[in-house]
């Protein structure tokens, strides 16, 4: 075990800033030189893991101004968790001493659009391990659906808004990744480590706060929830 180097709060904060610097164009680009690459040639020490969907417009380290050695990254289609995701954040945890573990959503997600067509009553047809994968996105969708039309199951895509949906699929992957592991679950409990749920948004590149566990003081969280009905926020 590695104890946590930094308070979750200090690796949030350092995620923050780095946001704020991509948005307003002020980067500082630090830890991308060949110093820094030799510095890390014998170990990592990294205070932020972070688990977010493969869009290629939601690159970690760009949009959180970071640079080698800082982040631990994990990343599928959709942020599905899975035994390897879990595997990889708990190593992240225990093994590197990280804090901090983001879960990275984005607006417009490919994942969450394919979600809904797969809970409209004629889906289109999708490769087998891509229908496969993306189920666990499927009780979001049904849940958003269901809070306005309960006169069918069937989801109308021109009646869903597929941002909301992202926001509640995010919150119950945070979920999910506490209810798959006691030592992510024991690390928040003793303190020592805060999980964040962002939402992406791909035209001005902020990251909005959607929920977080932990001991955590964020500006702005859960604002955009506050556009969604009551029955979708935790
Ligand atoms: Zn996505």
């Amino acid at each position: 075990m590695t104890p946590p180097r930094v308070t979750p709060q200090q690796a949030w904060d350092e995620m923050a800033l780095g946001n704020a610097r991509f948005v307003s164009g002020g980067q500082q680009h630090p830890h991308q030189d060949a110093q820094r690459r030799g510095q890390l040639s014998d170990g990592q020490n990294p205070d932020t893991a972070l688990f977010g969907c493969s869009d290629s417009r939601l690159a970690a380290e760009i949009i959180f101004d970071r640079g080698l050695g800082d982040l631990f990254v994990i990343r599928n289609m959709g942020h599905i968790v899975a035994e390897s995701i879990v595997a990889s954040l708990e190593f992240a945890v225990a093994e590197l001493g990280c804090a901090l573990i983001i879960v990275l959503a984005h607006d417009s997600c490919g994942a969450v659009k394919a979600a809904i067509n797969l809970s409209t009553d004629s889906p289109a047809a999708m490769p087998p391990a891509v229908e496969q994968t993306l189920q666990p996105v499927l009780p979001a969708v049904q849940q958003v659906w269901l809070a306005e039309n309960s006169d069918t199951p069937y989801v109308d895509p021109a009646k869903i808004d597929p941002d909301r949906a992202g926001r509640r699929h995010l919150q119950l992957t945070v979920n999910t990744l506490l209810h798959s592991s006691v030592i992510l679950k024991d690390a928040v409990a003793a303190g020592k480590l805060g999980i964040v749920g962002l939402q992406y948004a791909l035209d001005d590149g902020v990251v909005h706060p959607i929920c977080a566990v932990g001991p955590l003081n964020i500006d702005d969280l859960g604002a955009r929830n506050k556009q969604d009905s009551p029955r979708e926020t935790t």
